[in-house]
């Protein structure tokens, strides 16, 4: 059987009618920027997260450089995030102009650790970046306690939880602001890239709007140095049509994973995702941990099983971080996951028997 980590095809296949009509129509009338499938897709996808504004912008990566350089940044100003996340949520702290502070993460639910947080603080700390990894919200009660304290603002990293709920709160509606990615392989993934920015602040949302085009709203008229940032009318599009069929993606996810966690539970040298209390994630990824992960990989990738690590070099350990100068052993909790997570398939279409045969293999790989 050969069943890959994540396919996309299934869901673009049965969607392609509808996309392709709505993209007939847009290449007809050719209005490829702007228009009403941006303003519609805005509207949805705010809706969807519980938000007053949501801005379509040209990735997850602008999206986040897009809100944090609206909340404006002074040289030395410090932003807290994880240091097991996408390098995305961090390098764009520097390219807004501040620094990036590091910190581990919960050894159960792998979001960023809030007692680390309280650690970090500094009388240059101005917010924090906490990511909803995996598809599990981080721990927003705790953050949001530490933010109100020392007056920092908190911009979520949402590209891996849309819709996840935490205490009957969607992701991206707690912080001043948040950041989806609709990279294909997101829960929510466009043809090709795009990403949003929510927040309830009109003027937040007004300064994100400038800013994704020139810094102009008006045309030939430039209120600040801006970017090229939109997200173009075919994408918009797309993403309207596979918006509406979101949530029950997102429950086949849960499905799936409540059918994983059943399969391998008690198996010895299998460590199972955690869910901490009053979270609904949406299980963007199911990630175990294993000794000998690699070798693991390998005897799966044998049988025809795709796997991924999600992420094998904490960020503080990337070449791209080597001027911060944070050795080896700094991040107990997060160099510990990254020899040993391991990313099993996960999409909304796989099948019982698909599950049932990743579990075979993993528990006779492990076993061994
Ligand atoms: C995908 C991702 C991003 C970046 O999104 P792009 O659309 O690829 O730019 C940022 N943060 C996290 C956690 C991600 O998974």
């Amino acid at each position: 059987m050969e069943i890959p980590v994540v396919d996309l095809k299934a869901q673009n296949c049965a969607l392609a009618s509808e996309i392709l009509s709505l993209w007939e129509q847009i290449l007809r009338s050719a209005r490829f920027i702007g228009g009403e499938h941006i303003d519609g897709f805005e509207r949805e996808f705010a809706d969807a997260c519980g938000t007053r504004h949501a801005v379509a912008v040209s990735s997850g990566t602008s999206a986040l450089l897009l809100a944090l350089e609206a909340l404006g940044l002074e040289p030395g100003d410090e932003v807290i995030t994880p240091v097991n996340t996408f390098i995305a949520t961090s390098e764009v702290i520097a390219k807004a102009g501040g620094r990036v502070v590091f910190v581990d993460i919960d050894a159960r639910t792998y979001t960023i650790d809030p007692t680390k947080i309280v650690a970090a603080v500094t009388p240059r700390t101005k917010g924090i970046v906490p990511v909803h990894l995996y598809g599990q919200m981080a721990d927003m009660a705790a953050i949001a306690a530490i933010a109100e304290k020392h007056h920092l603002w908190v911009v979520e990293d949402a590209a891996q939880a849309h819709l996840a709920e935490y205490k009957g709160r969607k992701a991206g509606s707690i912080g001043i602001a948040a950041a989806f990615s609709f990279y294909p392989a997101k829960n929510l993934g466009a043809c090709g890239d795009a990403g949003a920015v929510t927040t309830d602040d009109a003027a937040l949302a007004a300064r994100v709007r400038t800013l994704r085009q020139h810094g102009s709203l008006r045309k030939y008229y430039h209120d600040f140095e801006g970017y090229n940032a939109r997200c173009d009318a075919l994408q918009a599009a797309a993403l309207r049509v596979k918006l509406a069929h979101l949530a029950e993606w997102n429950e086949a996810r849960r499905r799936h994973a409540q059918r994983y966690i059943e399969l391998l539970a008690g198996t010895d040298g299998i460590v199972l995702p955690a869910v901490a209390d009053g979270n609904l994630p949406v299980w963007h990824l199911f990630v175990v941990q294993v000794e000998q992960r690699d070798k693991i990989a390998n005897a799966l990738a044998e049988n025809g099983i795709g796997t991924m690590m999600h992420y094998p070099v904490p960020l503080h350990l990337q070449k791209a971080y080597a001027h911060l100068e944070i050795p080896e052993g700094t991040f107990p909790v997060a160099e510990a996951c990254a020899k040993r997570v391991l990313s099993l398939p996960m999409f909304p279409e796989l099948t019982e028997a698909q599950i049932a045969y990743v579990c075979e293999n993993l528990k006779a790989v492990v076993a061994h």
